[in-house]
């Protein structure tokens, strides 16, 4: 069983298939909270965290988290939105934090349906959480967009740093790459060192750094300083097109 949240036809705004047709499922449930990501004020109530706060606040939101039993269910959605479409869209589950559910017969039947299918598959994760790719091949052919979280998100270091199960996806995938999320203050204070604590043992690893902000306007206090950083250390500096194109529509 697992929880959905939404599923919208959009482009990838952000990593390394940014501007690529991509059809979202968005799970719900996350294992941390990145209280310092923003502040929202939502049916009265004011919240800290990040704008995927619909998919990670159960409570609040239960009654847009929808039940799925099966993992045709999920099949069938997909195909009501590839009846539009004469070509193969990239797909990205995100959460929420999808691989919550990585070991769950739904979930993993649906991954090893699309992989087997052609499509290609980017799995949003924190990478906090530790997949046995031995006994679930199917996630070898996916592609795992890693936003580790820094210490910028109010975390701290021993919930949103796995090093095992970054490992894990880093030896058993084809591709896969780093995503963080910055702003001027981390930049100033401690980007560099956390971000090479992280991807220092992977090389080959490419490293996509994007400003923090889920509206225009933050995003602007934030989007040069970034740039600024990823041509002082040679890292890859990726927009967020989703708020850039669309600021905080839903579903975009
Ligand atoms: S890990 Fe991602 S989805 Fe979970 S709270 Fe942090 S930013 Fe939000």
């Amino acid at each position: 069983m697992v929880y959905l949240v939404e599923h919208f036809y959009s482009i990838q705004g952000e990593g390394k298939f940014i501007g690529t047709p991509s059809i979202f499922f968005r799970f719900g449930g996350c294992n941390l909270k990145c209280p310092s990501f923003g502040e929202y004020f939502i049916k009265g109530k004011k919240l800290f965290g990040c704008d995927s706060v619909r998919a990670v606040n159960r409570k609040l939101f239960e009654e847009e988290w929808q039940r799925v039993e099966e993992s045709q269910t999920l099949v069938d959605i997909l195909d009501e939105h590839l009846k539009n479409l004469d070509f193969k869209p990239h797909i990205v589950l995100t959460g929420g934090e999808p691989l919550l559910y990585w070991s769950d017969e739904v979930f993993y039947s649906f991954v090893e349906y699309l992989v087997n299918e052609g499509f290609i598959v980017t799995i949003e994760t924190n990478a906090t959480i530790k997949i046995d790719f031995a006994k679930f091949p199917a996630y070898k052919d996916a592609v795992f967009a890693m936003a580790v979280k820094l210490s910028n998100s109010g975390e701290p270091y021993e919930k949103r740093v796995n090093k095992e199960a970054i490992r894990a996806i880093v030896e058993n995938t084809h591709y896969s790459f780093f995503k963080f999320t910055l702003g001027r203050g981390i930049i100033e204070f401690s980007a560099y060192d956390e971000i090479v604590d992280i991807v220092g043992d992977y090389p080959e690893v490419e490293v996509f750094c994007m400003p923090l902000g889920d509206r225009i306007d933050i995003l602007r206090k934030n989007d040069k300083v970034v740039a600024e950083f990823c041509m002082l250390y040679g890292f890859i500096y990726s927009d967020r097109l989703q708020v850039r194109l669309w600021n905080r529509e839903r579903m975009r």
